[in-house]
């Protein structure tokens, strides 16, 4: 797959450059194609930035407070609220024509979408074939054994029942069901944490 992608490119290239007739073309002959996605393609959609959401009770904390690995450790109760609520916030904004065209174009063609994006908005467009590389703020897992776990859609209203961080709720993370040491933390690459190899 990757050989094909990289050749067409290459041909691209060597036709003049991947200038929009020869991107065009090349896009239109192509049966697999990986796209890479990241912070633009979410922005056009409004989705909260860290700094966006980071104003409120939140801006009292600092990244290394709220996002970090020695963070989940030292207070998973406020790590685990504040990404409840950054999932809360991207609830309320919708896909874009960018997320809309990908799983268009996905039904005519093998296409794999490789994310940086942590927000769900290529899945509600409709795509199917997406790898978050930095994690998903729907996807959760327990912090000792690994297995992931289910949150109830509900979990993510109890945060901020009236979506305003006036009314912020903290929240206790759940022990894991599979293992009752850990506990259900985020699947999320906090800073200082390494890609996964998955
Ligand atoms: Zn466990």
């Amino acid at each position: 797959m990757a050989e094909n992608v990289f050749a067409s490119v290459e041909q691209a290239s060597a036709a003049g450059g991947l200038k929009s007739e020869g991107l065009t073309s090349w896009v239109r002959a192509a049966e697999k194609v990986v796209v890479l996605s990241g912070a633009g393609m979410s922005a056009e959609s409004g989705v909260p930035t860290f700094r966006d959401a980071h104003t409120g009770f939140w801006q009292h904390y600092d990244v290394e407070q709220l996002a970090t690995a020695d963070a989940w450790w030292a207070n998973p109760r406020l790590v685990y609220s504040w990404y409840l609520w950054r999932a809360r916030m991207v609830r309320s904004v919708s896909p874009n024509a960018g997320h809309q065209a990908l799983a268009r174009w996905a039904r005519k063609i093998q296409l794999f979408i490789s994310t940086q994006n942590v927000d769900d908005l290529h899945e509600r467009a409709g795509s199917e074939q997406v790898s978050h590389l930095h994690g998903s703020l729907y996807a959760f897992r327990c912090d000792d054994c690994a297995a992931p776990a289910t949150l109830p859609d509900s979990v993510f209203e109890s945060v901020a029942p009236t979506g305003s961080d006036e009314d912020l709720v903290m929240v206790d993370p759940p022990s894991c069901a599979d293992c009752a040491r850990g506990t259900v933390r985020p699947d999320i690459v906090f800073f200082g944490e390494f890609l996964g190899s998955s």
